[in-house]
């Protein structure tokens, strides 16, 4: 497939940092005033290249992590931007159980979900799980020797027992905060979009997530920002 404009939609900047210094992207300010997020753009032979990071909250000075911040993201650099292509870089929880092990790099496919949009009516059950197809990634996956699955989106860090429950009740093996957020405002224009996460911690181990992502927050960004300008080269020969 051939694409003109793609855009990399980023939730935290310590693992945008890095792809940004990969990829050689100038910084360009905020994307639309006064939302938070952060335009950088450059190019790789024919290709556009512009990564929007979801900036801070200037209350508690952290950055724009989570759903609601991915939405307001993707559909901001959607009405500025109108990319081709939409990739969400990041880091994520994986799972001992189906054999993830920490720097992992795991591809959308074939689709991404909700885990924690419980809504027990009928028709409202799967609204809330969402669903969203992704792009076809088994090629590239193969290409790097990446991992592909299903993805799982919540608003949170850490989880319950029927989030758990619910992921493997659709066979997820990665959670996250932004995915699903992005692969539904992607969908909605019909952009095709695919996530590219870095593995910082084990959900089924005795571990707390937190200690974990800080501990591996550095070396799973440099895998993620290794994959991410390969895949770029790949869509810019
Ligand atoms: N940037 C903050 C903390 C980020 S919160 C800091 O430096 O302290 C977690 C971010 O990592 C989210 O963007 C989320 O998508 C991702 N993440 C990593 N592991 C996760 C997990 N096990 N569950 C949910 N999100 C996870």
């Amino acid at each position: 497939m051939f694409f003109k404009r793609i855009a990399l939609i980023i939730a935290v900047e310590d693992e945008a940092k890095p792809i940004i210094e990969g990829l050689g992207l100038s910084h360009k300010g905020k994307l639309l005033s006064p939302l938070p997020m952060e335009f950088y753009e450059g190019r790789h032979n024919s290709l556009n290249i512009d990564l929007v990071t979801s900036g801070k909250c200037d209350r508690f000075n952290v950055d724009n992590v989570g759903p609601q911040a991915a939405i307001l993201n993707t559909a901001t650099t959607i009405g500025r931007l109108q990319p081709d292509l939409i990739i969400n870089p990041g880091t994520a929880g994986g799972f001992v159980s189906v054999g993830a092990s920490i720097g992992d790099v795991y591809l959308s496919y074939p689709m991404i979900c909700y885990h924690d949009r419980r809504i027990p009516i009928p028709g409202f059950d799967a609204y809330g799980i969402g669903s969203y197809y992704c792009f076809d990634t088994r090629g590239i996956a193969e290409e790097f020797g990446l991992k592909t699955g299903i993805i799982s989106t919540g608003s949170s860090l850490d989880y319950t027992d029927k989030d758990l429950e619910l992921i493997k009740s659709y066979g997820g093996v990665v959670k996250e905060m932004e995915a699903a957020s992005i692969a539904w405002v992607a969908d909605l224009y019909k952009i095709p979009f695919f996530a590219v996460k870095s593995i910082t911690d084990l959900v089924d181990n005795f571990t707390p997530t937190e200690e974990e992502y800080l501990r591996n927050l550095t070396s799973a960004s440099m895998a993620l920002s290794r994959e991410v300008v390969r895949i770029i080269k790949y869509f810019a020969q």
